[in-house]
């Protein structure tokens, strides 16, 4: 009887394990490179010498992508029938072609080109990789992708995605067009932004760039199906489990998308003003990317809060919310116009229609406070669960206490303008209507007074007038 339990109790286990792999498994195949008895692989630190790459915030992009490289050589030399080789371990200039050549002088079966990245205006976050464009590398750098964005994931790092980006003369970035004109499958490792808040707590430190080389390393094995006795590891399975790819096409979510996202709308929900939250709905689609990023803005277009991650988004599996719910914090004191933006995996974006807020906010804790208070305190408006970017014409301005207006939390506002005035207008009459009716009532009753005082005036005359006869 225990033994029939015990077998029931392995067959559930079994079925429900094979349940929540089969749509991974159904997806997955082999790896569709092959190469020979032992790999080669070639690291390239991006940048070196006079090149020194990214400088934002004090990193210096040739030196952090030294440190991880060598950290990906140090682990990748413990798996099994594997030479690794670098395209420079020292601090000095290579050309692009330079390293390619390298690469084909050693054999090699791929190139990894490690970088750090920065955005034009610092708002960019994630990890994102950069493969070759024609076929069969293009299928090779999106398999190699794959496995480097699923390190990057675990790491807790945002995913930009598994991309080709081509140029005049075939690949836009040099490394991998070199490599690519060599018959050598070349991609660029961007880990993450050193210029952006998100990002940096991932990047600061050498042992952090350390890190990423153990990574990038760990995405190879997996991609390849090393094994490693010396570490005590078997990824052999791991290159069987690959996502789909033909080495005769070019895989088509790594086609850059060249036009903007085709929908993007947005609809006011609720304004609370007790803590002055707008509810909007958000709904944006792109036919052929998927959205990434959005930011919005409370100034009609002005200026922009830092882009947030779209919710829902999921690279690996090509996929994003469609419609979500987003709260935003509105500004006190201000009229907020609202624009939202839905970014692509291109950084193409698409705006959405405009809504105006015609009620100001005012919290509590600013109506409360006394004429001393508001003088000396300093108004902090977080304009966003991230951070807005306001130029100082924007921030909205405090009245002092003495002459804060107070506009009573009534109603949400959400009718157009015209029906504001309209109402406004209406309530003048009523006003107006009841202060003649008053006016007249008023000088009624004076006038029957003077009425009734000149009667008795006369009455009392009569009366003199016969008291005198008699
Ligand atoms: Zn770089």
């Amino acid at each position: 009887m225990k033994i029939f339990k015990k077998i029931t109790f392995i067959l559930c286990l079994t079925l429900f394990l094979s349940g929540i792999n089969t749509s991974f498994i159904s997806q997955a195949e082999p790896l569709v490179q092959n190469f020979g008895d032992e790999l080669v692989i070639v690291i390239d630190p991006g940048h070196g010498g006079e090149n020194l790459g990214t400088i934002e915030n004090g990193f210096e992009e040739k030196t952090m992508t030294l440190v991880t490289a060598k950290a990906m050589y140090e682990e990748l030399i413990q798996y099994d029938n594997v030479m690794v080789f670098m395209t420079r371990t020292d601090d000095k200039d290579l050309s692009l072609k330079e390293r390619a050549e390298f690469a084909a002088s050693v054999e090699a079966d791929f190139l990894f080109s490690l970088h750090y990245n920065a955005s034009e205006n610092h708002t960019h976050f994630g990890s994102e990789i950069w493969i070759p464009y024609g076929p069969p590398f293009n299928a090779y750098g999106y398999q190699f992708g794959y496995r480097f964005m699923e390190e990057m994931e675990d790491m807790g790092l945002f995913l930009r995605g598994i991309k080709t980006r081509l140029g005049d003369k075939g690949d836009y970035y040099g490394v991998i067009r070199e490599s690519v004109a060599l018959s050598i499958p070349a991609v660029i490792l961007e880990h993450c932004h050193v210029d952006e808040a998100r990002d940096i707590p991932y990047c600061e430190t050498e042992e952090e760039w350390k890190e990423f080389g153990k990574r990038d390393a760990l995405a190879v094995a997996k991609y390849f199906g090393l094994s490693s006795q010396a570490l005590g590891v078997d990824y052999s399975a791991e290159s069987l489990t690959l996502p789909s790819a033909n080495a005769a096409t070019v895989v088509q979510s790594t086609i850059r998308d060249e036009t903007s996202p085709d929908v993007c709308m947005i609809e006011l929900l609720d304004t609370n003003y007790e803590t002055g939250e707008a509810l909007l709905t958000v709904t944006a689609t792109d036919y052929d990317s998927p959205i990434i990023y959005y930011d919005y803005s409370l100034d009609g277009g002005e200026t922009y809060c830092a882009p947030i991650a779209w919710p829902g988004v999921d690279l690996l599996k090509e996929q994003y919310s469609d419609t979500f719910t987003c709260s935003i914090q509105l500004p006190e004191g201000v009229q907020p116009e609202i624009i939202l933006r839905a970014y692509n995996l291109a950084d193409l974006y698409i705006e959405s229609n405009s809504i105006s807020i015609l009620q100001e906010f005012w919290s509590k804790d600013t109506y409360g406070v006394t004429n001393k208070e508001a003088d000396n305190s300093v108004i902090e408006t977080e304009a966003d669960m991230t951070n807005v970017v306001t130029d100082s014409s924007n921030q909205p301005k405090r009245h002092s206490a003495g002459t804060l207006t107070f506009t009573p939390a009534m109603s949400e506002t959400t009718e157009t303008e015209e029906e504001v005035s309209f109402f406004a207008f209406l309530k003048l009459c009523l006003i107006i209507a009841v202060l003649v009716f008053f006016v007249v009532l008023v000088s009624q009753s004076i006038n029957y007074r003077r009425r009734r005082k000149r009667r008795r005036q006369r009455i009392k005359e009569l009366e003199n007038s016969r008291n005198h006869r008699r």
